[in-house]
């Protein structure tokens, strides 16, 4: 079986095309700059690299292409679209509606829309890849991977806000975490590897991309999470503020003359790693501006380091106690420093990190001594099979009450 991973973005759309047989990605790529001047693809076969610069309007024209390419003599991988046996959409937002992915339908379309409100940077593009799928492959079924899904587990005194009920009654305000599918992956990746059984297993996943997250995750459900009603609570990130006083959106406001959209755009893009360096939200400019003394820098690396450390710490108390944390995403999985320098705070947890296994440089490795009461390891993310396999799942289950399989 033969799966299109789709990723839409509001100017963009990300793809991996698996053969599930062994799980092998045959040709990934990139569109780009989707709706803007330059746009173009970036299409991977192997070591090659093609580049084609073409207008792209809209999703369609970019799926278009995509598909093009991949049937493409020279630079595909299939001799005909009906080879692909299904598409595999991640949708950021699924709400309370989804707690695990589905085969799209009409009312699954019309439920992602009633959802949007929630997401209105995410799930409109993430729509639109999907009915731009459709309407190419009308008979390829379709299948949504939600980044909330995994985090519906958590239990009430998790997820809810100590605002008015009403405000969750009657508008759904309340936490619902994102990255989920990364931190399913990860943590069950985690286990397997120190062979550990997921279903009695308290483990922490660190999420650090331009956008992190934490969880804890105790016997395979997902029981807290950084993230809460947006991706914008939580961990110092790129450029988004992570926890912050609340009143502090009104006194901007209030006394700093800045109106909503401002004030969202500096918490949002302006914030982070950002706007306490003033530098960059590349956590690889801070480290090395950092290295040379750049007081700011330091800071800014400091209190990345400390907020993560601290979630560590209520995690651990969430779980009564945690057996595993796993580090993931472009940080995560690069920075010898972050990953160090956080767990410098875990004395109490007697955490020993082995210095040379933090600094080789491997897709997944157990990090910790092997003495050290909890272990920490690096685990690579792979979203986009974890989109694959259950869309496989969801595909050969189908077929199966049809018969057909
Ligand atoms: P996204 O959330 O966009 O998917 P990624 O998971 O790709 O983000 O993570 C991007 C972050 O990873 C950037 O801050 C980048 O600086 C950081 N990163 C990548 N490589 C390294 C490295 N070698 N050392 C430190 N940080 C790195």
């Amino acid at each position: 079986m033969k799966i299109l991973v789709v990723n839409s973005g509001s100017s963009s759309v990300k793809y991996q095309f698996i053969d599930m047989d062994g799980e092998k990605v045959l040709c990934k790529g990139l569109a780009e700059r989707i709706g803007i001047s330059g746009s173009r693809l970036i299409h991977k076969l192997d070591t090659k690299k093609l580049v084609l610069d073409r207008e792209m309007k809209d999703h369609e024209q970019a799926l278009k292409l995509i598909l093009e390419t991949l049937t493409d003599k020279e630079w595909g991988v299939i001799k005909d679209l009906s080879e692909i046996s299904a598409v595999g959409h991640r949708v950021v937002h699924g709400a309370e509606r989804f707690a695990s992915s589905v085969l799209i339908d009409e009312e699954v379309l019309k439920a992602l829309e009633e959802n949007s409100h929630l997401a209105p940077l995410h799930n409109p593009p993430n729509i639109m890849g999907i009915l731009a799928t459709q309407k190419i492959l009308p008979n390829t079924p379709g299948v949504a991977v939600f980044d909330t899904a995994f985090h519906q587990s958590m239990p009430e005194k998790a997820f809810i806000y100590a605002i008015p009920y009403r405000f969750y009654q009657e508008h759904r305000i309340r936490r619902y975490g994102f990255h989920g599918t990364s931190h399913r992956y990860v943590s069950k990746r985690a286990a397997e590897i120190l062979n550990r059984d997921y279903s009695n297993f308290k483990v922490i996943t660190c999420h650090l991309g331009n956008g992190a997250s934490i969880s804890a995750i105790m016997n395979g459900r997902s029981v807290d999470t950084s993230m809460g009603f947006t991706p914008l609570e939580g961990l110092v990130m790129g450029t988004r503020c992570g926890d912050i006083d609340p009143a502090i959106v009104v006194y901007m406001q209030e006394s700093l003359n800045m109106n909503l959209k401002e004030v969202y755009n500096v918490l949002n893009k302006e914030s982070g790693v950002l706007g306490i360096s003033q530098l960059s939200s590349d956590m690889r400019d801070i480290e090395e501006a950092a290295e040379s003394g750049n007081k700011a820098a330091k800071m800014a690396l400091e209190i990345y380091i400390y907020r993560i450390a601290k979630y560590i710490g209520a995690y651990t108390a969430a779980m009564n106690g945690v057996d595993a944390i796993v580090f993931t995403a472009g940080i995560g999985e690069n920075s010898p420093i972050v990953r160090e320098r956080v767990c410098d705070y875990l004395g109490y947890l007697s955490v020993k990190i082995d210095k040379e296994k933090n600094n080789s440089r491997s897709k997944e490795a157990i990090i910790s001594t092997p003495d050290s009461k909890v272990a920490v390891l690096v685990v690579s993310t792979n979203e986009e099979l974890v989109i694959a396999r259950d869309t496989k799942e969801i595909i050969e289950k189908g077929l199966k009450e049809l018969n057909l399989f």
